[in-house]
């Protein structure tokens, strides 16, 4: 049965009235489960009216309530959480655990949000002129907008709503439309929290609506995470439109190993965050550049054997080492980039093309690719595939294996593989992306350091979580005040000087 999602505005279901929707599908089995409606400006101008007309009380309730609310809507999720890792498995085709995963770095996000109070704290000077005291204070802006990819539907709405609201904003929500389900569940839970109705809208939709979030004037600020292209046009509409915008884009994250690496470590870390999650994650890695012939022959040797023995099962396998793709069209776009690979010239060590599943047969599945000898110049080093396709592209020593990721548009994340801490150091140090790991080969920071890829990666001068998402949030106002008011000395004509 194919189930009819719906908006969530006011703290309650709302149908969706533009007669517009959009499939959502099971990919491990290829069917429809549920069809998304896809609003229309004047719909999501109601979700703003309403979030605009519960704001200032929210603004005004004391931040130590309103983290309350937040911890309740912690309990909450630790409750439902094998209830939504299940549906965020079927809708999107990871497996559970990774599922698990993708709810758990979300939940993080919103105990760093317990304790923003703190981070709201001004500043104060006593006495900073005669009978004059200074002191900033940090208020929110408003209404703001989030826009999330599908990759992440638990742990990316989290990490835009849980510190906007906790810093006393009110929220518009416009989650991807291929899998949306969770997004709306963990709105519902919010209203369960006791978050007041308004602060927390879920407004589903495609490019329509997005556009009217961009054009609306009451929304202040708007946090995207999704593809390069969408990223930029998101950011240059909304900033044109004299919003704040942060745009966290695509990425093509290299793993640097050095000939005197843990070669077990190495692949193990190679084969997880290559393939984990079907190669559908922005950190995930793409480019492995082992340095030195000897490193390239043994690690391209090793890693074949691995990628060919992966086990790609249905979302509920909890043998699984990865799912189905997100939909047939993105299969159909990965195996798209295999067949221009071939045709660039790069070597096809390991093909998962023509990989089907018992019992499976509609499921948007494949296996693990593997090419070697891959150079700057093809596409499939250029562009970002997300999927499960690993290329290896040599270097002759770390100097080259370094101008790698440094000349790359993308900057999101990187690692090096090394048991020697000058190396290391000096790649750190070096090397032009924004998420660095060694040793370490998904670095993500953890809730309360801030998330953010450089160049084409990210469009916006702030990150995600950590004390960014409070700067981001919030605008500061700075007070300068005399007392006693018996103070005369007169109109002054020159600028004040505290002198
Ligand atoms: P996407 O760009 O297709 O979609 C992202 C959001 O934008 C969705 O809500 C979608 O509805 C909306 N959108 C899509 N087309 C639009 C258009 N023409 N106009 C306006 N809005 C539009 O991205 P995706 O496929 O959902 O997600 C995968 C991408 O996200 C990858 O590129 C991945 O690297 C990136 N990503 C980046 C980060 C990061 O933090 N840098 C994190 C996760 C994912």
């Amino acid at each position: 049965m194919v189930d009819r999602l719906y908006h969530f505005v006011g703290g309650a279901r709302v149908e969706g009235r533009s007669g517009r929707f959009a499939p959502v599908f099971t990919p491990m089995t290829g069917e429809i489960s549920a069809e998304v409606p896809l609003a229309s400006a004047a719909e999501l101008a109601d979700a703003v009216a309403n979030a605009k007309a519960a704001q200032p009380a929210w603004a005004a309730t004391n931040p130590q309530k309103r983290a309350r609310v937040l911890m309740k809507f912690l309990e909450l999720l630790n409750r439902d959480f094998d209830k939504l890792a299940l549906k965020l498995a079927l809708e999107h085709g990871k497996t559970i655990p990774d599922a698990k995963g993708d709810i758990q770095r979300g939940l993080e996000v919103v105990e760093f949000a317990i304790g923003i109070p703190h981070l709201l704290k001004g500043e104060f000077t006593e006495g900073a002129g005669p009978g004059i005291d200074m002191y900033s204070m940090r208020q929110p802006l408003g209404v703001v907008a989030g826009i999330t990819p599908f990759n992440f539907p638990a742990m990316i709405p989290m990490w835009k709503f849980a510190p906007a609201i906790a810093c006393g904003n009110a929220f518009i929500l416009k989650p991807s439309e291929r899998d949306p389900s969770v997004p709306l569940l963990l709105a519902e839970l919010m209203a369960e929290a006791g978050l007041p109705k308004g602060i927390l809208n879920v407004v589903n939709g495609d490019k329509e609506v997005v556009d009217a979030i961009l054009d609306h004037p009451d929304i202040k600020a708007v946090g995207f995470v999704g593809s390069t292209p969408i990223g930029e046009y998101i950011y240059s509409r909304g900033t044109a439109n004299g919003k704040r915008v942060q745009a966290f884009g695509g990425a093509k994250n290299h793993a640097l190993i050095m000939p005197d690496a843990d070669m077990d470590q190495v692949v193990d870390a190679l084969i997880g965050a290559g393939y984990g999650s079907a190669g559908e994650r922005c950190m995930a890695i793409s480019v492995a550049v082992p340095v030195g012939q000897k490193t390239a022959d043994i690690l391209v040797d090793r890693l074949a054997s691995r990628v060919r023995t992966l086990k790609v099962g249905p979302s509920t396998d909890p043998t699984a080492d990865f799912g189905p793709v997100v939909t047939r069209q993105h299969l159909d776009k990965i195996k798209a980039y295999v067949d221009i690979g071939i045709q660039e010239g790069a070597e096809l060590v390991v093909d998962g093309r023509e990989l089907t599943l018992q019992g499976y047969e509609n499921g948007f599945y494949m296996g693990g690719v593997l090419f070697d000898r891959v150079t700057p110049e093809m596409r499939i080093y250029k562009e970002e595939i997300f999927g499960p396709v690993l290329c290896v592209a040599r270097a002759d020593d770390y100097e080259a294996a370094l101008a790698l990721p440094n000349d790359h548009e993308y900057g999101n994340g990187v690692a090096i593989f090394t048991r020697d801490g000058d190396t290391a150091r000096d790649f750190a140090a070096r090397v032009d992306v924004g998420m660095v790991g060694i040793n370490v080969p998904i670095p993500v920071p953890l809730a309360y350091y801030t998330f953010g890829g450089w160049k084409r990666s990210s469009f916006g001068d702030l990150n995600q979580h950590g004390p960014d998402s409070v700067r981001f949030y919030t605008k500061t106002k700075t007070v300068t005040s005399r007392w006693p008011s018996g103070i005369r000395d007169g109109a002054s004509f020159v600028i004040p000087t505290m002198g």
